[in-house]
């Protein structure tokens, strides 16, 4: 098998011909051997139906069903543990990622990249908040962590088989995974694409999960917040040992006749809020400690047409 590509699905059932259509196309040109892995997350439209369907019509085309949705990473995760091909891409199902540039990536692969990633070099209808949040999130990623994860990219790329190997032995829970990839090194390179419009359905990523898979990404890969926390801790109680000592100097010189509620209101507000921040953050790399130390599956298959153990 030289190529296998793994597709996400969550509430697609629109895309999924025009996809399919287009993937099989690339596979034809490039004049490989294929197999296409949907992994569908729950989707509570009619995507699974339609996935068999495909499957039925071309025995290129390969769907693992889940229980009920696992989100994003941990689908990608999924279609990755079954995938056979020497050369693994992955692609979102709404097409907002251009099947065509497969073309150009694994020509990439077959000068020696073992991963080529696909940069987004425009977005075109994404709403302004999205736009700005994604910025921010990349490169603040880039300044507080020690790996270097490739600004403006996605999921989108594909990675040798090699990679794949190494990522199935990476056990975490939380996955971020262009940041485990870029954490392994090899030879890494980009090409430039437009990020276009989602055609059909709408977003699987509202804020909230925006905000988990960034929190994941961050504690994954960077002891920054709790060294901040450090920081602010060491800071906070410079300031307080120094109200200390001038209140001691009021007190013995007999000066303090007015009681100083206004500042005891200030500094006990100021530093429960450091304390509970602090506390916070530790809590979230306590809770992600926690849940890989319960060790779950990171996901249950309700069926699937692939040949599995599990
Ligand atoms: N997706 C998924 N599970 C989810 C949410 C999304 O498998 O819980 C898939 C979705 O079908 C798509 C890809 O992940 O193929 C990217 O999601 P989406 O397009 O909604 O994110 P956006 O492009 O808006 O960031
Ligand atoms: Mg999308």
């Amino acid at each position: 098998m030289d190529l296998s590509v793994v597709i996400p699905v969550y509430n697609e059932k629109d895309s999924l011909e025009e996809l399919y259509t287009r993937l099989s196309a690339v596979a034809k040109k490039l004049n490989v051997s294929y197999e296409l892995i949907f992994v569908n997350d729950g989707s509570r439209d009619a995507s699974l139906e339609k996935l068999m369907e495909l499957s039925k019509r071309d025995s290129h085309v390969f769907y693992i069903n889940f229980s009920r949705n696992f989100g994003h990473q941990i689908a990608v995760t999924a279609g990755i543990d079954h995938t056979q091909g020497k050369a693994v891409v992955i692609i979102d199902s709404d097409l907002q990622d251009p099947p065509e540039l497969i073309e150009q990536m694994y020509l990439k692969y077959k000068e020696g990249f073992e991963v080529v990633y696909a940069q987004r070099s425009k977005r075109i209808g994404e709403s302004w908040f999205k736009k700005i949040t994604a910025k921010i999130f990349y490169r603040t990623m880039v300044r507080i962590t020690n790996v270097k994860i490739p600004i403006d990219t996605g999921d989108y790329r594909l990675i040798d088989r090699k990679i794949v190997e190494y990522l199935k032995k990476m056990p975490e829970q939380n996955k971020f995974l262009r940041g485990q990839i870029a954490w392994m090194g090899y030879r890494q390179t980009a090409v430039e694409f437009v990020r276009e419009e989602r055609k059909y359905g709408e977003t699987g990523y509202p804020l909230s999960k925006m905000i988990r898979f960034a929190l994941d990404g961050i504690t994954a890969f960077s002891d920054k917040p709790l060294t901040l926390v450090m920081q602010a801790g060491i800071v906070v109680s410079i300031i307080s040992f120094l109200i200390i000592i001038y209140a001691l100097i009021g007190y013995y010189s007999g000066r303090s006749t007015t009681p100083g509620w206004a500042s005891i209101m200030v500094s006990t507000m100021f530093i429960g809020g450091i304390q509970l921040i602090s506390i916070g953050v530790i809590g979230l790399y306590i809770s992600r400690i926690n849940k890989n130390v319960i060790n779950r599956p990171l996901y249950l298959i309700q069926d699937t047409n692939l040949e599995t153990q599990n």
